[in-house]
């Protein structure tokens, strides 16, 4: 019996999509009109497989948020059609509109993989091509019928993850992301090996899309030598609503009586400060060392092992739905899409 399954898989730009012209040599954006030509191998799959592209298709380094918007406007208006989405995107910004989409689908009950490659799909080592195939297999996956991975994930070179889990951390290797606080939720060899443990289970319930993002929020990094001048004027921006507030280790700060005593001004004016590690891995504990104490009676809010992309995304979304300020912190502390571990 041929297989019903159809999957959306839509192109946004990156590498992944680039050939060589063969004319004049240079990278171009792949034709997707005619992938089947240029892909044969797509038909064995006998699923249907239905191609969208962005336009203009960008370098994920010129993503906005108001892509993110249109991307999730569009996974939701073909969701019923759909078994599963493959999302083409540069990998530079992908952790963050990854991230963006799983808070912005609410419910989400079907597979949303993301993939994209470091070289393009034309070169001959390419890695595109397996990422790419790969992720259609993943987004077609079921379960006793039910989708196997109903969560959107990042897969490249032959890991998948949980998207709001991940960083870009290696511009050579094809191996580009890591996700330092959750385990892997399939690794993909000779079989396709789905770790079910850490995988989303489907919750039935009608998906939500939300696309009022707040975008009043920006991020700090803190290193030595940071100067009351950068803090200041960070804290100073005007109709900011949010900080994440990038601290050393285990969510330490300097201890100096200007640094408390400004961001304890912008807290009590009402500004939320989102503690996150600059760690790859591990968890912000805020009152382990002496250096996290202050935070703490000030109020700056601990974010626990939430990656920067996922708190960014996070904020957006939350201060967007128009929560109270009290609710955000709440929900803030709380894992609500898989993003963090509190436990
Ligand atoms: N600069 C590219 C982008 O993020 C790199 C890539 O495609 O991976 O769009």
């Amino acid at each position: 019996m041929e297989d019903k399954t159809a999957i959306l898989v839509i192109y946004t730009g990156g590498t992944i999509g680039m050939i060589k012209d063969p004319q004049s040599g240079a990278l171009k954006p792949f034709n997707f009109d005619n992938i089947y030509d240029q892909m044969p191998i797509l038909k064995s799959f006998q699923y249907q497989i239905d191609f969208l592209s962005f336009d203009p298709l960008i370098d994920s380094s010129n993503m906005k948020p108001s892509f993110w918007i249109r991307l999730a406007e569009l996974i939701g208006s073909n969701y019923e059609r759909y078994d599963g989405f493959v999302v083409l995107h540069g990998s530079d910004t992908m952790a963050y509109t990854a991230s963006a989409i799983s808070f912005m689908l609410e419910n989400l009950n079907k597979p949303v993989v993301f993939t994209g490659s470091q070289l393009p799909m034309g070169v001959i080592r390419t890695d595109g091509r397996e990422n790419f195939l790969a992720a259609i297999e993943i987004a077609a996956a079921k379960d006793e019928s039910m989708p196997m991975v109903p969560e959107v994930c990042i897969f490249f070179e032959n890991q998948l993850m949980r998207a709001n889990r991940t960083t870009k951390f290696n511009a050579e290797h094809f191996n580009a992301f890591v996700s330092g606080n959750y385990p892997l939720l399939a690794e993909v060899g000779v079989h396709i090996r789905y770790h079910r443990q850490y995988i989303m289970k489907p919750n039935f319930k009608k998906l939500k899309i939300h696309t009022s993002l707040d975008f009043n929020v920006t991020i700090l990094k803190l290193f030595p030598g940071i100067s009351e001048n950068v803090v200041r004027a960070t804290l100073g921006i005007p109709g900011l609503k949010a900080l994440i507030l990038e601290t050393f280790g285990s969510g330490n700060a300097p201890t100096d009586a200007w640094f408390i005593r400004s961001l304890e001004e912008a807290i009590d004016k009402g500004l939320i400060v989102y503690n996150v590690t600059q760690c790859k891995s591990g968890s912000v504990e805020i009152g382990k060392y002496e250096t996290s104490l202050d935070l703490g009676r000030i109020g700056v809010i601990g974010g626990y092992d939430i990656t920067t992309e996922s708190a960014l995304a996070k904020l957006m979304y939350l201060i967007g739905e128009g929560y109270s300020h009290d609710k955000v912190v709440e929900l803030l502390q709380a894992s609500i899409r898989g993003e963090m571990t509190t436990a």
